[in-house]
């Protein structure tokens, strides 16, 4: 063996051990001193070198080192092949990302992308600030994420989990006020369904799936920045539940913060629908009546329907969550956001119900779950892209249209499906980055496209494009 071979033998050995956090003792050396190709001064040297320049605690042997004292002297040699052995683990260091894929976020579009990329191999760490289960809004599904479910594998813990099954939505909505009813089988096969979902149940079935299939999931830690070489993430920086202040790189980054849309909102990417800048106010009863009670024509299986009234000032929700209780949620103009204080919020909210016969029959014996009268505002929006160098928006962070065809968490996991897609495809070929992500771009903007048109036919009366055969009254 040349000396110059068991030189960067020796230095690459010293590197990567302590790169490693490892102790290093002389023994370990010995080999070397006994090809006579350093002394053992030498390795005395070295030894002190790498304790002072790293920190690390070692033992060297005095007998030995006074037995090869007078070998010839090689330690600057050796002392500058481990700094250049240094430099390039450093520099191995930033080629080599924490994780393939960090996704900010663990709702349902954060969990669906990460699921699948796990599945396909890659390395995934989601960041999620909240510990689950957490509230969360958006609780009736639409049917296209039962089959999203069972593409991740998940749709039997979410059967499991006693949802009520939800075969389609009874509106009154119009001039009249004679309800109608569209159906998932009309527009699929008989007997299709979604569910009613309790999102802290459900969002947490979701993400610990997730887990199992090997995602690497931190609740509990909140984004704070993006890291960037230039206009590239390549990681991001968190703050955990103590406080404590952490970076992570990856070669990709997913942002799927939902409202949040910690992106768009830096990037001033989002623009806001001027005519949906809307507000809800909603809450939970218990000891509500099915909506079967109020609808002759309606089936015992269409209790899980969610129900929605017009009223004079915007509309109302009614959405059966099982074992009698019930979410119900007004939307109303945007502008009574800034104007209600949070004592005339709930009389008005409560206005709103009584003043509305139906909701008022319904809930004539229920009564309220609890004091908190939730509120959300200025949902409907979408960014100008949804993509970026190492990055892309996914679900909510992307945009969200309006809650009342229910096409949220659809929309979210649908396009997350299409973000996992573009993404395992980008990580393995490189050179189909661009031509992925704008695939990703497109195909989500058609869908968000498609849930417009719906949202714009449904309030302008004439929801039977939708299904062919809905009727409306107006
Ligand atoms: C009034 C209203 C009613 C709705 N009703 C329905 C409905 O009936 N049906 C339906 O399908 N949809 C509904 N939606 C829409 C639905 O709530 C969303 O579309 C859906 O939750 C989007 O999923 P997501 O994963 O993109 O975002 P989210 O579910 O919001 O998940 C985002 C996650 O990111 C986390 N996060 C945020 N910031 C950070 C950070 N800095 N660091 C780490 N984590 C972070 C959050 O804690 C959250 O868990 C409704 C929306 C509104 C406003």
């Amino acid at each position: 063996m040349q000396r110059s071979e068991v030189l960067e033998q020796l230095s690459q050995y010293i590197a990567g051990k302590v790169l490693d956090g490892k102790d290093i003792g002389l023994n370990e050396t010995t080999p070397l001193l006994e090809w006579g190709i350093i002394n053992s001064l030498e390795i005395v040297r070295i030894l002190s070198f790498i304790q002072e320049t790293f920190g690390v605690d070692i033992s060297a042997d005095k007998m030995v080192a006074d037995h090869f004292a007078n070998l010839a002297s090689l330690t600057d040699l050796v002392l500058e092949t481990a700094k250049e052995q240094q430099e390039k683990w450093h520099a191995h260091d930033k080629k080599s990302p924490d994780y393939d894929v960090v996704v900010v976020g663990g709702g349902p579009a954060g969990s669906t992308v990460a699921t699948l990329l796990s599945r396909w191999g890659k390395s995934v760490l989601v960041l999620e600030k909240a510990r689950f289960p957490r509230h969360h809004i958006g609780e009736s599904l639409l049917a296209g994420t039962t089959t999203l479910m069972k593409q991740l594998g998940v749709y039997d813990k979410v059967e499991q989990a006693g949802f009520v099954h939800k075969f389609g939505a009874t509106y009154i909505w119009g001039k009249s006020q004679e309800p109608w009813s569209i159906f998932f089988s009309e527009v699929s096969d008989e007997g299709r369904f979604s569910f009613q979902v309790e999102r802290d149940k459900f969002d947490k079935i979701l993400l610990d799936h997730s887990r199992e299939i090997g995602t690497t999931v931190r609740e509990e830690c909140c984004v704070t920045e993006f890291i960037r070489d230039g206009e590239r993430i390549t990681g991001v920086k968190y703050v955990d539940a103590e406080q404590r202040s952490h970076s992570v790189s990856c070669r990709f980054c997913v942002d799927a913060s939902g409202q949040s849309a910690l992106l768009g909102t830096s990037m001033k990417w989002r623009k806001f629908n001027q005519t949906l800048r809307n507000f809800a106010l909603y809450t939970y009863y218990r000891g509500g009546k099915s909506a079967v009670e109020l609808v002759p024509d309606l089936k015992p299986r269409d209790a899980g329907n969610i129900f929605v009234v017009a009223m004079e000032r915007g509309w109302i929700w009614y959405i059966p969550l099982g074992s009698g209780r019930f979410s119900v949620g007004v939307v109303t103009h945007g502008s009574l956001a800034r104007e209600l204080n949070k004592e005339n919020r709930l009389q008005f909210y409560l206005d709103c119900l009584n003043s509305t016969p139906q909701i008022r029959y319904l809930l004539s014996e229920a009564e309220r779950e609890t004091s908190t009268l939730y509120s959300q505002s200025d949902w409907s929006y979408v960014c100008d892209s949804f993509k970026g160098p190492g990055y892309l928006l996914a679900g909510d962070a992307a945009c969200f249209v309006d809650p009342i065809l229910s096409t949220g968490v659809d929309l979210a996991m649908e396009g997350a499906f299409k973000a996992a897609i573009a993404i395992n495809t980008l990580l393995d070929e490189p050179e189909l980055t661009e031509q992925a992500l704008c695939w990703y771009e497109k195909e989500y903007k058609q869908r968000l496209d498609t849930s417009s048109r719906w949202l714009n036919t449904g309030i302008m009366g004439t929801v039977s494009v939708m299904t062919g055969s809905g009727k409306r009254n107006n």
